[in-house]
């Protein structure tokens, strides 16, 4: 019984979406379908009957040669996966507009003996679209991710993020021996404020807080979040107790000399804010949650001083 009665295979070979390219041990093309004709372009003009490394001398440089060579030679098939091979052939398809787009593929080189002389079979399938469609799903991943970290009001980072940044930086810091401050600060009477203003207006002075605490912290290894409600947290990568100290006066005179109303405030005038910081010292110990507890016990302090006033563990504002 004959194996393709009908000359079927060869008719399915002749619409084939994909690539069929069959060499002999000469490295001489003895076939290849219209589909890969078709993405050769011109260079596919003659190339039947033509050795494949002289007739397509850029292969040369990739992995496609080397392929075909194990095949005929040592009878190894293997596969050009798109992700490490992403053009093994000169193949393009038409993109919108009739410009020549590059096809990414996937390419498979296997060895093939018939009636005693051995062959090597490759077929190409056009990968562009899964390659485009993966990219995509890698952004939108990039982007869900990002968003998952942010603050929806502020646009700084959330607590999410703060807990990861101080699970890295903290160890960092550790092993590096080197400080790290934690300060976290609250704004003063902010409940009144809503209470009187209307929470539209509270949104919007939180977002002004915010803007002028980003502009404080500028330092690659330091980090804005949003804690929580009217609370943030700034963290101070190499800072100790003096520099944590300064950098909260700072961080307290900028949103002062916002001089934004607060009508019912016992303060003053202004939205003002209280700060408690807490610091690693160079080559101690310590986890992220008992930082933040020591900084949380030293805002209190600050709020029951008056606040408008910073505490760093030990150290006191000295208005
Ligand atoms: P203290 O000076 O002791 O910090 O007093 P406070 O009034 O600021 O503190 P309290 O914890 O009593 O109130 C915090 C207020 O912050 C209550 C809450 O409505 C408001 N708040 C928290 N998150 C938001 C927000 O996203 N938008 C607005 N508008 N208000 C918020
Ligand atoms: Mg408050
Ligand atoms: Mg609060």
């Amino acid at each position: 019984m004959s194996r393709d009665p009908e000359g079927l295979c060869g008719a399915v070979l002749e619409r084939l979406g994909s690539g069929v390219l069959v060499v002999d041990v000469q490295l001489v093309v003895r076939y290849l379908n219209p589909w890969l004709a078709a993405a050769l372009g011109p260079l596919a003009e003659g190339l039947q009957g033509r050795c494949l490394a002289e007739a397509l001398p850029e292969l040369a440089d990739g992995r496609l040669l080397g392929a075909v060579r194990q095949a005929l030679d040592a009878s190894l098939p293997s596969v050009l996966s798109p992700g490490l091979n992403r053009r093994p052939l000169p193949l393009y398809g038409e993109a919108a507009g009739g410009v020549a787009r590059p096809l990414a593929q996937s390419v498979q080189v296997q060895p093939l003996s018939l009636s005693g002389e051995r062959f090597c079979l490759v077929t190409v399938a056009d990968v562009s679209a899964m390659m485009r469609r993966e990219g995509l799903l890698r952004e939108q991943a990039q982007r869900l991710s990002s968003l998952s970290l942010t603050d929806e009001l502020t646009g700084i980072p959330n607590r999410r993020r703060l807990n990861q940044f101080l699970e890295a930086e903290l160890p960092r810091a550790q092993r590096a021996a080197a400080p790290l401050a934690v300060i976290l600060l609250d704004i003063d009477h902010f409940k009144a404020y809503n209470d009187t203003l209307g929470h539209i207006a509270g949104d919007a002075c939180l977002v002004e807080v915010v803007d002028a605490l980003v502009a404080q912290v500028r330092h690659p290894g330091d980090l804005l979040a949003r804690y929580g409600g009217e609370e943030f947290c700034v963290v101070l990568g190499g800072q100790g107790a003096d520099q944590a100290a300064v950098a909260a006066e700072r961080l307290r005179a900028c949103v002062e000399s916002l001089r934004l109303p607060h009508p019912d405030s016992s303060v003053g005038p202004h939205v003002t804010i209280s700060l408690g910081a807490a610091v690693l010292e160079a080559g101690r110990r310590s986890s992220a949650t008992a930082l933040l507890l020591k900084a949380d016990r030293a805002l209190f302090e600050a709020k029951q001083g008056g606040r408008n006033r910073w505490v760093v563990q030990g150290k006191t504002d000295s208005m």
